[in-house]
């Protein structure tokens, strides 16, 4: 095929093979946040280059280097959205959906970001994310974690995820320690590679997420934001963490996890794995009380978190020891003709099948194939029956399950189909 026509580097077709485990996952996350009360935003693709420049932050990864950007036909700067939170607080917000009362929300979708492609890591990605807004108290950072567990549990997944969590504080907070860290960079400025030089302009609080094993030593020495918090900011914590001990869900207490971006205030959380190497964040996420105020004077209280959905599907294919029957299509039942002018008889026949038992699925052979050609495409498609249409005019079920063929008339097809397939 033509280079030029091809997919753009990062930006991957699901295929037919892999939509049913994609819409399996999708009824876990519905059936999820309904048990929670959490109700589906759907939020538009292109924001304002401006929503993310405020909300995310210019010294982050995501928009200094990563966002696509471009001018509409009236000169607006606009962007395909990198993330779902920054547009679900602007909606939240543009519709007054919190004027007097909370909000549990959830949506799902793509992002984009322009980074380079590699396993678990793609220029379209698809991101679950769930935004509980209006609840201050440790209580609901809390509650979005009990969510995670009760997730990753029914996914199978506990046993290969690891939850971190860390307090970033409030800005106050956040500003001692940072000059404080500035001055420790500083100190050892030998030490610091490029990017985090850069960063010590930038974005100090990020070179703690450095991963170059040269400089872990000198960043596990780094000053704590943890021992920078005050009295409120230090009880939040301690209850969010009393809370997780109470309902069982083991957690580790990082003090170098920073989150990517500007808006997390006091708790953030990771869920990560080390099946799927260097890309093993499958879950991000914490508080962001402070990002309301940059949109408007009145405080709006908030967290949340936002899972990498392709991510997530990598793990469990990595770690699933048996197939699951829902992550595959199968038809029902298959109808082949052995005389192509027939066609029109095995679609009434199957329109029939599909009106008399309710969620039957019934694929018709239309390919004008000769009967056994059929018959092999059909075995492929791990269908349990095979009606075929004789050219006799008689109708003849080939059982799968027991590998017996009968002939019979369409009320007890009919009958049979009920008895043994629903
Ligand atoms: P990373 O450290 O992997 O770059 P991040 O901190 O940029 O992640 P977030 O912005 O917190 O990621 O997004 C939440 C989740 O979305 C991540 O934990 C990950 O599962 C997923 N994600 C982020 N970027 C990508 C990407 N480019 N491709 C696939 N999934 C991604
Ligand atoms: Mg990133």
């Amino acid at each position: 095929m033509n280079n030029s026509l091809r997919a753009i580097r990062g930006m991957r077709d699901v295929l037919p093979q892999e939509t049913p485990i994609w819409q399996w996952l999708e009824g876990k996350f519905r059936h999820l946040t309904y048990r929670y009360g959490y109700q589906e935003m759907r939020l538009p693709l292109l924001e304002p280059v401006a929503l993310f420049e405020r909300a995310v932050g210019q010294a982050t990864d995501i928009v200094s280097k990563e966002m696509y950007n471009f001018m509409d036909k009236s000169g607006e700067h606009i962007t395909l959205r990198p993330e779902g939170t920054s547009g679900c607080m602007r909606a939240v917000l543009e519709n007054n959906l919190c004027y007097n009362k909370t909000q549990r929300l959830w949506y799902q979708g793509p992002m984009f970001r322009y980074e380079r492609p590699q396993k678990g890591r793609l220029r379209q990605f698809t991101q679950f994310g769930v935004e509980a807004f209006g609840m201050a108290g440790p209580d609901v950072d809390a509650e979005i974690i009990f969510m995670l567990r009760d997730l990753f549990q029914e996914l199978g997944l506990t046993s290969h995820l690891r939850l971190e969590i860390n307090s970033l504080g409030i800005p106050e907070e956040r500003r001692a320690h940072r000059e404080a860290l500035v001055a420790w960079f500083s100190a050892h400025r030998d030490q610091l590679d490029e990017d985090s030089l850069n960063r010590l302009e930038t974005n100090p609080l990020r070179i703690l997420d450095s991963k170059n094993p040269d400089m872990q030593v000198m960043l596990n020495q780094a000053p704590r934001l943890l021992d920078f918090l005050q009295e409120e900011s230090r009880q939040h914590f301690s209850a969010v963490c009393e809370l997780l001990e109470k309902a069982s869900i083991p957690y580790i207490v990082n003090p170098r996890l920073v989150r990517g971006l500007d808006y997390y205030t006091r708790t953030v959380f990771e869920w990560i794995t080390d099946e799927l190497g260097s890309q093993g964040t499958v879950c991000g996420g914490g508080r962001y009380d402070g990002l309301a105020q940059l949109f408007s004077p009145r405080p709006l209280a908030a967290c949340g978190f936002a899972i990498g959905i392709e991510r997530l599907l990598l793990l469990i294919q990595t770690v699933s020891q048996q197939d699951n029957p829902l992550w595959h299509f199968h038809p029902d039942v298959v109808i082949a003709n052995e005389r192509q002018d027939d066609g029109l008889k095995a679609q009434l026949l199957a329109e029939r099948l599909r009106q008399q038992i309710d969620g039957l699925s019934v694929l018709v052979d239309c390919s004008g194939a000769k009967l056994k050609r059929q018959h092999q495409t059909a075995l492929q498609s791990q269908c349990q029956a095979i009606v075929t249409l004789n050219s006799g005019g008689e109708i003849r079920l080939w059982d799968l399950a027991s590998s017996q063929q009968m002939t019979l008339n369409e009320k007890d097809l009919i009958g049979w189909l009920q008895q043994h397939l629903h």
